[in-house]
């Protein structure tokens, strides 16, 4: 494997509510290397979202270390997240919720840089036309790209996605899914992804880490050998996604 841009070393986590304790996470440890795309599958409250937060600096762990290679420049490890709600402010428009993390991220970026790098996010995720739109007068495929426009745009070592596309239809799922195998292509992107659908995470991921609950352990990884762009009706796309299936449904 290539060098990693995130380890975790048995990460674990107990949530506490007086004297109720909810164990989540019970030692997860995986790398996930650059360029590549992982996908987390589990059961329902089995702990994948937080897993994420944790990865994404949002929540602690109890016990466990995680090692991130730097991103950028400055040597500071970053991770961007993307939610299943895009997370927009309506107040800004497309464009200044692009550069609005890169403007707290990197303190006297010339503006000129961030015009730059917002324009060419705004090209890669088909949004130019509407830099100057609200989040309110897009349709749910394209807050959803502009979200991931937006975490791009602190060039994270790696992008953080919890079920980034399961609010959407059928159609604009599959499209945003193509876009993610061409931005890890065009910029080399890192993707850790939570989904709960076998067959995003077999159109997309090189591996996908199977977590059973409750609390979470990882139970299985599974390499996906299938070349890009994959095919859901391929006889051996099928097979994997029964294997997949039967793999979550074991460990409910
Ligand atoms: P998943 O994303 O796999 O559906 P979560 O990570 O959201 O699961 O939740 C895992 C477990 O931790 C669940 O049992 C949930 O109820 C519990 N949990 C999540 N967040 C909190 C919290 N802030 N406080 C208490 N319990 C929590
Ligand atoms: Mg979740």
């Amino acid at each position: 494997m290539m060098e990693p841009v995130l380890s975790l070393n048995g990460i674990t986590k107990t949530f506490r509510d007086g004297e109720k304790s909810c164990p989540a996470l019970a030692g997860i440890s995986f790398e996930v290397a650059a360029r590549e795309i992982v996908c987390i599958m589990g059961p329902s409250g089995c702990g994948k979202s937080t897993l994420l937060r944790i990865i994404g600096g949002l929540d602690s762990a109890d016990a466990g270390t995680i090692d991130q290679a730097s991103g950028n420049k400055d040597g500071k490890p970053s991770a961007a997240m993307v939610f299943q709600d895009h997370a927009l402010f309506p107040w800004l428009t497309v464009y200044e919720n692009i550069v609005y993390g890169l403007r707290l991220s990197v303190q006297n970026l010339p503006e000129e840089e961030i015009a730059k790098r917002a324009e060419s996010l705004l090209d890669l995720t088909h949004l130019t036309a509407f830099a100057l739109s609200y989040p309110h007068q897009l349709s749910g495929g394209m807050k959803q790209r502009a979200s991931v426009a937006r975490a791009l745009a602190i060039k994270p070592s790696i992008l953080l996605m919890d079920e980034p596309f399961s609010a959407l239809d059928t159609f604009t799922r599959r499209e945003l899914e193509d876009e993610v195998v061409r931005i890890r292509q065009d910029l080399k992107t890192t993707f850790l992804m939570v989904t709960h659908n076998p067959e995003e995470a077999i159109y997309l991921a090189d591996r996908i880490v199977i977590l059973s609950g409750r609390p979470a352990i990882v139970s299985d990884i599974l390499q996906i050998d299938l070349p890009y762009p994959r095919d859901p009706a391929d006889p051996a796309f099928i097979r994997i996604r029964e294997q997949v299936t039967r793999m979550i449904r074991g460990k409910a």
